[in-house]
């Protein structure tokens, strides 16, 4: 916790190194919050000042659990007295452990580990290649990937992409979301895969109409084309189940994962049905699935079955969006969503909101430009998400 010794002066000179620091040495990629954060509890972070916000960014759908849940933080501390890193040219326990429970909630057959969200997307594709012999993706507007080049070259978005070409995949089509006959279409000979979000969360929280990913399940099957799900920001019950697949009823050939995965560690991973695998040699990393990462995720994912986080996404999800819905204000769109991953669209771009929100203890993210995308840890209250409403109804 804060120091309450330390004076006001003392905490602004803080805050302005740190600030200088930044601009000074990193490369300015991000726009940031003039926020510094220190610490994290639940659903709650805390600023260097001490003041307290209620969080619903979650480190952009990461923190599902909340922020240092005791269970993760135990597991970390203790794995790392043991082992923290070793090659994959030998086994651990802990990694074989890992994937078995991963297998166990995915429902597919095998995983490979990484580092990131967009790591698994590379991996993907890459075994979507190795595995038909074909070269093409076909990807959906508004989609996002991940940022290395191969995840690029699927990733909708031209400010994202447009700096950066010739893609890896040039024969990448782009197509609407939720529309069935374009990826009839767009599929052809050279065809590896569809890649999917079964919700776009970059994009705007966009849910594909009911029937979607079920008609481009039997599009993949008529075409030999492998169907990639990227579950990087759906997964692991932001969605109100384990994968956000299970709601639409459609199983992938391969699916992403990363974000929520390693507890607020960084960790990627596929996992791909029978059939769908690796040679050896054909992929590696260094990091993928290390002691501590993998312990970190193993006390994730018993926290969220032991306090059935995934009921309470579902719950506190439609909570939220009735609440949210019923906000007296004429500027709101549609307020859309599954569990705890929620869009409110507004008619004009929503950076002001956030700061507003930001200002009166809240953290939202505004996607999209008129999208606030509302991702809070699962283990969010019902009166921290009244808090929320409150402060956007006054926004
Ligand atoms: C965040 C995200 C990625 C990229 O993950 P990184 O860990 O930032 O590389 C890929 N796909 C989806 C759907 C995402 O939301």
């Amino acid at each position: 916790m804060i120091d309450k010794t330390i004076n006001s002066g003392d905490l602004q000179a803080r805050y302005n190194s740190t600030v200088e620091k930044d601009s000074k040495y990193v490369m300015q990629t991000y726009g940031r919050q003039p926020l510094v954060i220190s610490e994290g509890r639940g659903a709650v972070v805390q600023d260097i000042y001490g003041k307290e916000y209620i969080d619903c960014v979650a480190g952009i759908a990461v923190n599902n659990i909340g922020y240092c849940h005791p269970t993760v933080v135990k597991a970390i501390q203790a794995q790392a007295e043991k082992l923290i890193h070793v090659s994959n040219l030998y086994y651990t326990e802990i990694q074989a452990e890992l994937a078995e429970a991963l297998v166990s909630v995915t429902g597919m057959e095998r995983i490979f580990f990484c580092n990131s969200g967009a790591e698994s997307v590379e991996a993907a594709m890459k075994l979507a290649r190795v595995a038909t012999g074909k070269s093409a993706f076909v990807a959906a507007e508004h989609s996002f990937h991940g940022r290395t080049i191969g995840a690029l070259s699927v990733t909708h978005k031209s400010m994202y992409r447009d700096p950066f070409m010739p893609p890896v995949s040039s024969e990448t089509k782009f197509v609407p979301y939720s529309d069935a006959d374009a990826i009839r279409k767009a599929v052809s000979e050279d065809c590896a895969a569809v890649i999917l979000e079964p919700i776009q969360g970059e994009g705007g929280v966009n849910i594909p109409d009911t029937g979607y990913l079920k008609e481009v399940r039997e599009i993949c099957d008529e075409t030999g084309t492998l169907l990639i799900f990227d579950e990087v920001q759906t997964g692991f019950g932001r969605t109100g189940t384990w994968f956000c697949k299970e709601h639409f009823g459609v199983e992938p050939d391969i699916m992403t994962m990363a974000k929520a995965l390693g507890g607020g560690l960084p960790m990627g991973a596929i996992a791909a049905r029978s059939g769908f695998s690796f040679g050896r040699g054909q992929h590696a990393s260094t990091y993928g699935g290390g002691p501590l990462v993998c312990a970190a995720a193993l006390a994730s994912i018993q926290a969220i079955k032991e306090e059935k986080l995934l009921e309470r996404s579902k719950e506190m999800g439609a909570y939220f969006m009735k609440k949210l819905s019923g906000m007296k204000r004429d500027d709101v769109v549609e307020v859309r969503g599954k569990g705890l991953m929620i869009g409110v669209e507004i008619k004009y771009p929503c950076g002001k909101l956030v700061d507003f929100a930001r200002e009166h203890g809240a953290l939202v993210n505004c996607t999209s430009d008129t999208v606030l995308r509302l991702v809070p840890p699962l283990v969010i209250t019902k009166e921290q998400v009244d808090t929320v409403v409150d402060v956007l109804e006054q926004a």
